[in-house]
């Protein structure tokens, strides 16, 4: 069994526990927490001196996997923003420590849970924050929230009025919060015109105005995402909330990437499990979308959308074989892809095959597959599934494995 000599925690040397770690026959993730570290340290270097980062490792980090990349990056971030609760106390499981911020609405029935684990809840309105401090005053505790405020995504968050400044001010009077945080999120902080997203600067700016009127100053305050951090916007704050770009991707390809380096965190790799050749005329995958004009040498290749490898590229996507591209024919499958490599010399069943990444001289990026699909690159890494187990790099060695089938299903049953 792969990954024995971990979780039984026998004595092995390192040099056999690299070896079981990249163990595998079929398709893998691997996951290089440096990257992930320097393009923290990228994005430290262009932020003014006092603002602290936050780690966003919602989604499983992106597809990455949250706990060992919030572990990874603990020494540059002042604590981490996840989407929901589940999340959140996965990383307390995991005795991650510094705040955990919930970026999304949470159901009321969490709060107990939340409070116990010093989680912060965002919340926006009067009866959140009422329910809340009520739950925090029955376990004897003053509790910590951030406000959201809605200045142009529409999504949540209080407007920046004046009757929402009235009700924060009502709201520091609760005996059991503390508004510890306020925060805005940006919806177009990716494209080149920034004309919008200074607007929702000054409107978050603004309604900061409001509430020191009204003699409330809350201490933490945020609204740059990987985007403002790369181009300069928002970031005169405490915290900036780093997502896409510590996993090495730019949020978009309009934003000014010689201004922060980075490296790509996640590499996809497979291997040749079958060679064949198909004459002129020969139909390949389902719905025979792709017939051949001439004799063709082809791989399969254990892949499909199934793993989340997306089925928007069937006939259009690539891979990398001995340093060299070879595109996708026809229909991707649920396991199992069609791949030409009758230009690539020497090819053979069980040679290696990278889906993401490099090879040699070539690469394949997210956003590759994502522009030749009409994806998204976000989706794509997050779609990652769980039959990819990932495997972790530091320093150039494999220090640690996470593979799904072994979680285990209990009794319910
Ligand atoms: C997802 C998210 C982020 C991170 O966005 P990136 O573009 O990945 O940097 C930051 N803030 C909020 C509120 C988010 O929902």
């Amino acid at each position: 069994m792969q990954g024995d000599c971990l979780s039984r925690r026998m004595k092995c040397t390192d040099m056999d526990k690299e070896r079981k770690l990249q163990e595998h026959h079929r398709v893998y993730a691997e996951v290089d927490l440096d990257a992930i570290r320097e393009n923290m340290q990228e994005m430290k270097k262009t932020l003014p001196l006092k603002t602290r980062l936050i780690g966003v490792v919602k989604a499983d980090g992106y597809g990455h996997g949250a706990v060992p990349v919030a572990r990874a990056i603990d020494p540059f971030v002042a604590g981490y923003a996840v989407a929901t609760a589940e999340e959140a106390l996965l990383l307390r499981r995991h005795k991650i420590e510094k705040p955990v911020l919930i970026l999304g609405p949470v159901h009321e029935s969490r709060y107990g849970e939340l409070i116990a684990q010093e989680i912060r809840p965002v919340m926006f309105s009067r009866e959140e924050m009422e329910g809340f401090s009520r739950e925090a005053a029955k376990a004897g505790k003053k509790a910590a929230l951030h406000l959201a405020v809605d200045t142009g995504m529409s999504r949540i968050g209080m407007k920046p009025d004046e009757a929402s400044a009235d009700m924060v001010q009502e709201m520091t009077e609760l005996p059991s919060i503390v508004l510890e945080g306020i925060f805005t999120h940006f919806a177009t902080a990716d494209e080149a015109d920034k004309a919008k997203t200074e607007k929702q600067i000054e409107r978050f700016s603004h309604f900061l105005e409001l509430l020191k009127v009204r003699g409330v100053d809350i201490p933490v305050k945020h609204c740059a995402n990987s985007a403002g951090i790369i181009d300069r916007l928002g970031t005169e704050l405490t915290w900036a909330r780093a997502g896409i770009a510590m996993y090495g991707l730019y949020p978009s390809d309009e934003v000014k990437k010689e201004q922060v380096r980075l490296r790509p965190a996640l590499a996809l790799k497979s291997y040749i499990t079958w060679m064949k050749t198909i004459e002129a005329g020969d139909e390949v995958s389902y719905g025979g979308t792709y017939r051949a004009d001439e004799r063709k040498t082809i791989a399969t290749i254990p892949v499909g959308y199934g793993d989340g490898y997306p089925r928007n590229l069937s006939g259009k996507g690539e891979v990398l074989i001995c340093g060299k591209r070879a595109p996708i024919l026809g229909r991707v499958c649920m396991d199992q892809m069609m791949v030409d490599v009758s230009h690539i010399g020497g090819v053979k069943k069980g040679d290696a095959v990278t889906l993401i990444g490099r090879d040699k001289e070539e690469e394949i990026l997210v956003e590759d597959l994502a522009r030749a699909g009409g994806g998204f690159h976000y989706e794509i890494l997050c779609n990652l599934g769980k039959r990819i187990p990932r495997i972790y790099y530091l320093q150039g060695k494999a220090v640690g494995k996470k593979d799904y089938f072994e979680d285990l299903y209990t009794d319910f049953l």
